[in-house]
């Protein structure tokens, strides 16, 4: 089969993160990278982003590992993006201790040629701004999946209207949907936003799995169990990267979202990355199997 090329644009970062079982520092993070190393165990990754002349060498060779083309992933003299978070004892909430942009408060990224013509465009959560930037360089009409997060919904609302009027499927998580709709029901809150552009909301729900609703149907899938969530860090931007290959290669949805929630499972086992750099085709094939409907 020849695979498409997906563009994902992301932040690309170290993260220190506590939770109830132990704490982190200076992990390999972000959302694009979370996304690049799901979707690049099964599609060619073209990354965009930025990393300062602190990233360390084994991150980075990580992050290559996974991406087919990294000519739109800069390294500028400066500090990398770095964030820390500590989690609940519940696992499900998180309070953000820092955020540092560094390289990524003067990003303005411009794409290369080849990557504007790339017809698989992931945006994973970072500043919606850098979002529409990098959307305003693609020329060929790609189809686009978002992801965001709390902070734009509150911080910069015009611009993240403009990204999501502009997205054929948004990711999106309960409590996001329902700061963002002022909705409390998920299929109504869904509904006002397909009344925006999308053509498909999908809702992660967290344990419960992720809902796709779109005007005239649902689709749904349950979670597989894992019996200690280590480091919940990433998941949802792992089930992104794994949807938008699986939709890529042309996958029912519902597919793409199975493959996506098997690969947030493993994601979570373990702090970081490390997990998902540890597993094959096999692995996650018998975890789809094994999801809960
Ligand atoms: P998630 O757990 O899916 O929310 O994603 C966690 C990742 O998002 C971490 O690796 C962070 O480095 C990254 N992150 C946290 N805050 C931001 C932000 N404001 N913009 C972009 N990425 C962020």
């Amino acid at each position: 089969m020849t695979r498409s090329s997906i563009l994902i644009l992301g932040s690309i970062g170290l993260d220190t993160i506590q939770t109830q079982y132990s704490e982190r520092s200076e992990l390999l993070g972000g959302s694009a990278t979370y996304a690049a190393i799901a979707a690049g165990l099964f599609s060619p990754v073209h990354l965009v982003g930025i990393v300062g002349t602190d990233f360390p060498e084994p991150a980075h060779k990580l992050l290559l590992k996974y991406t087919a083309n990294s000519k739109d992933l800069i390294i500028e003299e400066g500090l990398t993006f770095r964030w820390g978070g500590r989690y609940h004892k519940n696992g499900d909430n998180r309070d953000t201790l820092f955020t540092e942009l560094g390289v990524f408060s003067d990003f303005d990224p411009i794409l290369s040629d080849e990557n504007r013509k790339i017809k698989w465009v992931f945006l994973a959560n970072i500043h919606p701004s850098l979002q529409i930037d990098v959307l305003d360089q693609c020329v060929d009409d790609p189809f686009v999946v978002t992801d965001t997060m709390n902070l734009w919904i509150r911080t910069t609302p015009t611009e993240l209207n403009e990204i999501i009027s502009r997205t054929n499927i948004l990711l999106i998580n309960e409590s996001e949907l329902r700061e963002y709709t002022g909705i409390n029901e998920v299929r109504a809150g869904a509904k006002k936003i397909l009344l925006m552009g999308p053509e498909k909301v999908v809702v992660k729900l967290g344990g419960k799995g992720a809902i796709c609703i779109d005007q005239d149907q649902e689709v749904k899938t349950g979670v597989y169990p894992v019996h200690k969530v280590l480091d919940p860090t990433g998941a949802g931007d792992v089930f992104g990267g794994g949807f938008i290959s699986g939709l890529s290669e042309g996958l029912p949805i519902i597919d793409a979202m199975r493959r996506g929630t098997a690969l947030a499972s493993f994601c979570i086992e373990d702090f970081g990355v490390s997990m998902l750099d540890n597993i094959t085709k096999d692995d996650i094939d018998h975890r789809i199997f094994e999801l809960e409907n």
